[in-house]
């Protein structure tokens, strides 16, 4: 905590797993004495660095761009990069320390990075995001490889982003290799990618009301977001025969009663993919709907809840909120959306909750398949890639049962996600000694 005292996310983070995970070291002899989860909270390298550009007025900025390369005892560093102003030490170390557990979950050998830069995407022009993007891979690219770190999309940073940082890391290495996951179908991506961490986390809850003899089908359903995973998100909630009600971004959300079916979705991956605009232009085309600026959508009555926009949005007032009006499912989308807090009344009230650690694994997963893909020099068609992704969800959920199962029928999956994430790193670092 001295060390780290200044990064408030990467404490919550390393204290909701240390909370779990302690009792369990304790329980093991094997992991007696070896300090792991100290070695795990620090990361194996963490590097900084300038990024220059040049606006379409001629106007130089620097960034500070990132790369944090917490753990490679199972597999090379695998995770985002996220684009966003908020983006700083603190942020991206607990997305790697989370992402080293969300890798070891998804039974793949990945190994856990994350990195990014405090540079804001909003209102800047495509050769802006060019020209930031070429600028930042002009150093990133002596980090990472791919057998040593294969970044990925994350906030801010999605297939046009992809596209302009693998440009330039495949002229400066002069190889083309799978160096980099989300990437366009006709250069090495895979099929189900972009859908993977939306569809993924409804796969996950899915699987949990499973265990309540009950279905997404008729239920009323609320999300947070309208970004990559929101959208899927609720793509997957709509063919499992849900209403989906909201959406949002950091300016408010949309409420709309008739329920966004797959037409209204269509419009709403045009208005933020295409044209990126705010998702308050919804209500000019769909008159019914409401916008409520400046706020999130828990106060919505609605049997489940998807957060999927970002670390620290739903907190213990929101939680309250959504069981009054009957919440029975959380599955989180995001990385880290619920505060403790708001954990702790989910526990409480003993609804169903899942981490995103192990929820929107699905994300990464399917990366981890996209990477098989250009090693085998091979595509698969998107029933192969999405079934591959079903059975990841299924068996992150048994994982999650076997270790959180509290004995008296509630499931601790936070207990089951981190306990299940902790062993098989823990056993490969035990086993390759301290390095
Ligand atoms: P996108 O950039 O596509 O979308 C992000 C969405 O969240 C936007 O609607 C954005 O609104 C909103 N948002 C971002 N920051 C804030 C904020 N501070 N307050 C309120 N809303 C905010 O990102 P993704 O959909 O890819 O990522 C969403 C979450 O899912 C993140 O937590 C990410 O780490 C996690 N995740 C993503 C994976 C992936 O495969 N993409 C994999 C696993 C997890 P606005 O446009 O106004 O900023």
């Amino acid at each position: 905590r001295s060390r780290n005292g200044h990064e408030p996310e990467f404490l919550q983070a390393v204290q909701e797993v240390a909370e779990t995970v302690i009792p369990y070291i304790a329980s093991q002899e094997i992991y007696n004495g070896k300090n792991i989860l100290l070695r795990m909270v620090e990361p194996e390298r963490a590097i900084t660095f300038r990024v220059p550009w040049v606006d379409d007025d001629g106007e130089i900025h620097v960034n500070r761009g990132y790369r944090i390369q917490m753990n490679s005892a199972i597999g090379p560093y695998k995770g985002g990069l996220r684009f966003h102003p908020t983006v700083d030490m603190s942020i991206l170390k607990f997305l790697a320390f989370e992402q080293t557990f969300k890798n070891s979950l998804t039974t793949l050998p990945m190994g856990g990075g994350k990195g990014g830069a405090d540079f804001d995407p909003k209102g800047k022009s495509d050769d802006e995001i060019m020209r930031f993007c070429h600028s930042f891979m002009s150093e990133l690219f002596r980090h990472i490889g791919p057998n040593t770190d294969i970044p990925a999309g994350d906030i801010g940073v999605g297939g046009r982003e992809i596209g302009f940082l693998f440009g330039m890391y495949r002229k400066l290495r002069n190889e083309f290799t799978g160096v980099l996951t989300g990437k366009g179908l006709t250069w090495g991506g895979s099929l189900i990618r972009p859908e993977a961490t939306g569809y993924g986390t409804v796969y996950f809850a899915e699987n949990m009301m499973k265990t309540k003899n009950d279905s997404f089908d008729g239920k009323t359903v609320v999300i947070s977001g309208s970004g990559n995973v929101a959208q899927f998100a609720a793509e997957k909630a709509l063919h499992l025969g849900a209403k989906v009600v909201t959406l949002s971004d950091s300016s408010g959300y949309i409420l709309d009663e008739d329920g966004i079916d797959e037409e209204k979705l269509e419009f709403v991956m045009t208005l933020k993919n295409e044209k990126r605009g705010r998702i308050s232009e919804y209500i000019d085309t769909y008159s019914n709907a409401k916008f409520f600026e400046g706020e999130t959508p828990w106060e919505v009555p609605c049997d489940i809840a998807l957060p999927c926009a970002t670390q620290n949005e739903l907190n213990g007032e929101d939680a309250q909120k959504l069981l009054e009006n009957g919440c029975i499912c959380v599955s989180e989308g995001a990385n880290m959306p619920s505060m403790p807090e708001a954990i702790a009344e989910f526990h409480k009230a003993k609804i169903l909750f899942a981490p995103g650690k192990a929820s929107n694994a699905g994300g990464v997963a399917t990366s981890g398949l996209e990477m098989s893909q250009n090693s085998l020099r091979m595509s698969w068609s998107s029933e192969e890639v999405d079934n591959k992704l079903k059975d990841i969800m299924n068996d992150i959920h048994e994982k999650c049962l076997e270790y959180g199962d509290d004995g008296n029928g509630f499931t601790d999956y936070v207990k089951g996600a981190n306990i299940a994430g902790f062993v098989k790193v823990a056993d490969a670092m035990l086993a390759q000694g301290v390095v």
